[in-house]
């Protein structure tokens, strides 16, 4: 674990506390609506039918590469270190998408629909981040 951690780090609030509480416990959740079934992220009613009502849902943690890019740029000087890094989007096997790094895997390994799991980065006492790796 780093003992100084420089980069920005998620807002925490009332809506994602549970999602990032699972991630502290290495569980990755997602809200399944209470009236149609539907799993989606995080999110104050189902964008199928528009209920309220939801309860937090282990995933798999397995998915696919939906799309990916490699930042080049130093937009913060905090990722320098890092550069050149992937920012993926990872379609989950239960449909939602999540925002990612892919770790483990070059720039020009990823492929498109590449099987990937999740993997858990402690970057500080309170957050740990989910990332995905090759399957
Ligand atoms: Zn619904």
């Amino acid at each position: 674990m780093a003992t100084e951690y420089t980069k920005p780090l998620p807002e925490i609030n009332d809506e994602n506390r549970a999602f990032w509480e699972g991630c502290q416990r290495h569980e990755l959740l997602l809200q399944q609506c209470t009236e149609c079934g539907h799993m989606r992220h995080t999110g104050p009613a189902c964008p199928e039918c528009w209920s309220t009502g939801a309860k937090w849902t282990p995933a798999s943690g397995n998915g696919v590469v939906y799309s990916w890019i490699e930042v080049h740029q130093r937009y913060n000087r905090a990722f320098e270190d890092d550069l050149p890094y992937n920012v993926a989007i990872v379609e989950l096997d239960e449909g939602p998408r999540l925002v990612a790094n892919v770790t483990g895997a070059g720039s020009h390994d990823i492929q498109p629909a590449m099987a990937v799991e999740v993997v858990w980065d402690d970057i500080t006492e309170e957050v740990t981040l989910p990332r995905f790796a090759p399957a």
